[in-house]
């Protein structure tokens, strides 16, 4: 799979309604957690371009910035084809949430732009927790209010390069007790799991264009 380009497209801040985000038929995917997560880190990992700013000062953005992707072919997934020809989607970068504030308050900075940019769509969506860190109220409250929006988030542990062998399986469990799945584990330092990641958003991008031919939406 190569990509072709994967250009930043626009930033909107939390208030209002229309966040302005291209609501052109493209499949979107989305990504959130909280601050100093590793997001950024991640999003240039995976573009193999540094389009994300990584955070100097955590906690700072309060944006949603959308950028654009034109991939060529995709990973075989299962035992069918891989994706033939080019093929593009928003990969939508979420605020992160929970810096400086305790629990309780930690995911209304999501809260905010995630109704708005929610509101009548439910794309894929990568809920990136610290592999470090399982079972912060932060991600759970976060997790939560994403499924009250009809969002069913697909949980990332990043900075596995970071665990022992011990720990990472030790808190690979904790996340799948908590959220009642598995978690994807990631490592931007080492690469890890950047293909399972891909293989997804593929996943999903195709599916949301086969929706969107379904329901005559231009893709
Ligand atoms: P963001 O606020 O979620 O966008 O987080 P950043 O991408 O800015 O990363 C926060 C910090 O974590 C930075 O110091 C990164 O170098 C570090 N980091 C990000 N990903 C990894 C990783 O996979 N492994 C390790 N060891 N550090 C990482």
């Amino acid at each position: 799979m190569k990509i072709i380009s994967a250009d930043f497209v626009t930033s909107a801040a939390a208030g209002g309604t229309d966040l302005g985000i291209p609501r052109d038929g493209l499949p979107q995917v989305a990504m959130a957690g909280r601050s100093n997560v590793g997001k950024s880190t991640l999003i240039n990992k995976l573009l193999r371009r540094q389009v994300a700013r990584t955070s100097a000062a955590p906690g700072k953005t309060r944006l949603v910035n959308v950028f654009r992707i034109t991939v060529e072919g995709g990973p075989r997934q299962g035992s069918g084809q891989g994706v033939r020809g080019r093929w593009s989607l928003y990969l939508v970068d979420l605020p992160g949430y929970g810096y400086a504030r305790g629990g309780d308050s930690a995911a209304e900075e999501l809260r905010a732009v995630a109704e708005a940019y929610f509101a009548g769509s439910a794309p894929q969506t990568f809920l990136l927790v610290d592999s470090r860190h399982p079972g912060l109220e932060s991600d759970h409250q976060a997790y939560r209010w994403l499924t009250t929006l009809g969002v069913d988030p697909l949980i990332v542990a990043t900075k596995m390069d970071k665990l022992s062998r011990a720990e990472r399986t030790r808190n690979l469990r904790e996340l799948e007790r908590i959220f009642g799945k598995p978690a994807l584990p990631v490592s931007a330092e080492r690469g890890e799991g950047l293909e399972q990641l891909w293989t997804t958003i593929a996943k999903a991008g195709r599916a949301a264009r086969i929706k969107a031919a379904d329901e005559g939406t231009t893709t």
